[in-house]
């Protein structure tokens, strides 16, 4: 088979394998060699169906023995299957990274003849790299399940990133879909890894030229949608696996159907991008907001709100703490304020020490107060509407995401459309849009200028035409809200 069509069928073959991304190495190059793998040396790109296309993904091999019921590459799917040469895939890295179409290799595999043997070729693959080629770019290889513990740790030794596929998030699904692997065999090299970079990182402590192992940390993936388990089911074990294998990244990627069966979703709907989207943002949450999976979902409310982000969520859950006087709270409150992060979290505790914060000096922190001053008083005052009522944020802020997805998916309607058909606005939304004239940030196809003027005019408290047809808009937008939203999880 020729080189090129190896090459289409194995590219192909990778692109459902989302746990690739930013290299998180920082090796310079060495003189001779070529390459580096320097954070700032990778680029990262990605496709229109969000995956990251930075680095050349590949599969060694599509020709599985597996079967595994939601995969491309099972054994009993008929497509063609192709298998490369460990000399073949590491000439043509290199050729594609001399020709600066990639910047680092993704390798993968699914599993030919045995785990041992496929580990092999892969871990020949990057020595070729490495010691051949002198080869310093990124790297990031897939461990395979069930290899021998040697070959892992030789592949650690190689690689800048390993992740380990969890897939299913338990293991009742992981039986019934993918029998033939094991839960221990998934999370034994899990825990070899992990081992071996905290070892070499106290090596390194003592001995500065002990070699690196894994220096970007593992990774892994988690299949959403294909089986049933909630988004606690699914952020309980991203946290367990964060603290237990000290996991860089947990990916979610959201089911695609490529295959029929019974124990799988019907074929034909989209792929759960949003809950993908939600999961990804709680995820944040767990690792750079200090909050605990737990609180962000209980057992009685399970699912992530796909209308609202689950910071807001959470905070909308919990009146008896705010809104949150920003120039008396301590950082850890600071960062439990939807639209504050650690940066603007940072700026404010540090603008503080030289006197109370106003409105205008919040602004300048980067704080996203179209979010936060809902949940804030500002020197006492709430700059958030009459109160702070959460049944009422909650319909603003799902109003906003419901416009936003609209215009996203093209029926976004045109200021033009609006004016054509006015009516008097209600008097309660004309009070709330009064009182919030942030609610609706400019509207993608309202001009700048448009919308200053209708800002301009709103201060001045002399509204006229252009004041109207904005507001036309933010009645429609209301009305749109309520047909999508029919009761609040507060
Ligand atoms: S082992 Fe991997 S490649 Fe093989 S069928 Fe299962 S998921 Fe697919």
């Amino acid at each position: 088979m020729e080189l090129s069509q190896k090459l289409s069928i194995l590219a192909e073959s990778a692109k459902y394998d989302v746990s690739c991304s930013s290299s998180g190495s920082n090796r310079a190059n060495t003189p001779g060699g070529i390459g580096n793998a320097a954070t700032a040396g990778i680029c990262h790109s990605w496709s229109d169906d969000g995956r990251c296309i930075s680095l050349l993904k590949i599969l060694m091999t599509n020709d599985c023995i597996y079967d595994c019921t939601y995969c491309v590459n099972r054994r009993t799917n008929d497509i063609p299957r192709a298998t490369f040469l460990p000399r073949e895939l590491a000439e043509l890295t290199i050729a594609f990274y001399l020709r600066n179409y990639i910047e680092g290799l993704f390798l993968s595999a699914a599993i030919r003849e045995t785990p041992d043997r496929t580990m092999e070729d892969m871990v020949e693959v990057m020595r070729l790299l490495r010691e051949e080629y002198r080869f310093n770019g990124y790297i990031h290889v897939k461990a395979i399940p069930g290899a021998d513990p040697l070959l892992i740790a030789k592949a650690g030794q190689l690689a800048d990133r390993m992740s380990v596929n969890i897939e299913l998030p338990s293991e009742r699904s992981l039986h019934l879909l993918a029998p033939q692997k094991k839960r221990e065999s998934i999370l034994l090299p899990m825990g070899q890894i992990r081992q071996g970079i905290v070892q070499r990182r106290e090596e390194r402590k003592r001995f500065k030229k002990a070699p690196a192992f894994v220096p970007a940390g593992q990774s892994t993936q988690l299949m959403i949608g294909a089986t049933p388990e909630s988004d606690r089911q699914i952020l309980r074990l991203s946290q367990g696996l964060y603290r237990k294998f000290q996991m860089k990244r947990v990916y979610y990627s959201a089911y695609m159907a490529v295959n029929t069966s019974s124990l799988l979703p019907v074929p034909g709907g989209p792929p759960p991008t949003l809950r993908e989207h939600r999961l990804y943002q709680a995820d944040w949450l767990l690792r750079f907001y200090h909050f605990d999976a737990e609180e962000l979902l209980q057992e009685e409310m399970p699912q992530l709100d796909l209308l609202l982000d689950p910071k807001c969520m959470w905070a909308l859950r919990h009146p008896e703490i705010f809104p949150i006087e920003v120039n008396r709270a301590d950082y850890q409150t600071l960062l439990r304020i939807p639209g504050i992060g650690p940066t603007s979290a940072r700026r404010i505790a540090s603008a503080r020490r030289f006197g109370p914060l106003n409105f205008d000096g919040l602004k300048r922190t980067g704080a996203v107060l179209k979010r936060a001053r809902y949940f804030i008083t500002c020197q006492g005052k709430y700059y958030g509407g009459r109160d702070f009522d959460p049944r009422r944020i909650h319909q603003l802020l799902t109003a906003e995401h419901t416009y936003e997805q609209q215009g996203y998916q093209g029926v976004q309607m045109t200021l033009t459309d609006l004016v054509s058909e006015p009516k008097p606005l209600p008097y309660a939304l004309v009070k709330t849009v009064n009182d919030l004239p942030h609610v609706v940030s400019r509207p993608p196809d309202v001009p700048e200028k448009t919308a200053q003027l209708w800002h301009q005019s709103h201060k001045t408290g002399n509204p006229g035409t252009v004041e109207n047809s904005v507001m036309t808009n933010l009645r429609a937008l209301a009305q749109r809200k309520e047909a999508a939203h029919e009761s609040l999880p507060v």
